[in-house]
């Protein structure tokens, strides 16, 4: 088994605690915070949480099967959140881990310039003119395609994170 990077809950708390401030720091403040499920969902609440800031989306995007085994790329799967919400505002998306870099990418085109692909789940071309979108990452491996604008930590094992270290539980009765 290879080496990992282990994250453990009191890691993940000081990390995004550390993140905020950073992101604080920086003099930009955004109005709505847009996690990527399912990996960056508890990320973006705790960074949230921690800017004090209530307005929260998800996009939902599917790319890994397995510990390096993909798909070609990642594609956008429903629930969709209203990409109409965001229009004028500025648009904090946030991951656990920019790897390759292509799920930051996909979301951040499509929030910024590209609008929905065309015939996405019956939504073709829904566009919105954001005001600025920035990315937040716990993790940035060096392959990646993106920069995430806030980051705390740089690897390029594979990370275990604490929520999903484990299997999902089955009932023991
Ligand atoms: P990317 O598109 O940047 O290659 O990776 C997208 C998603 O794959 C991440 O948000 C994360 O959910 C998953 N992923 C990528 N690298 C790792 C890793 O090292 N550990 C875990 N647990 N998930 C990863």
């Amino acid at each position: 088994t290879q080496e990992r990077e282990i994250l453990t809950w009191q890691d993940f708390g000081d990390s995004m605690r550390n993140l905020a401030q950073e992101i604080a720091n920086s003099g930009w403040m955004p109005d709505v915070v847009v996690a990527l499920a399912r990996g960056g969902l508890l990320p973006a609440g705790a960074l949230a949480y921690a800017l004090g800031i209530k307005a929260m989306g998800t996009m939902n995007i599917e790319f890994y099967t397995d510990i390096s085994e993909t798909l070609p790329d990642p594609i956008l799967i429903p629930p969709l959140m209203d990409l109409s919400a965001l229009r004028g505002k500025r648009v904090l998306i946030v991951d656990d881990v920019a790897d390759s870099g292509k799920t930051l990418k996909l979301v951040s085109d499509i929030i910024q310039t590209k609008g929905l692909p065309s015939g996405t789940h019956g939504v073709d071309g829904q566009y919105v003119q954001v005001d600025e979108v920035r990315t937040a990452c716990i993790f940035v491996k060096s392959r990646s395609v993106i920069v995430p604008d806030y980051v705390c930590k740089h690897t390029d094992l594979w990370i275990n994170f604490p929520w999903s270290d484990k299997p999902p539980v089955t009932a023991d009765n």
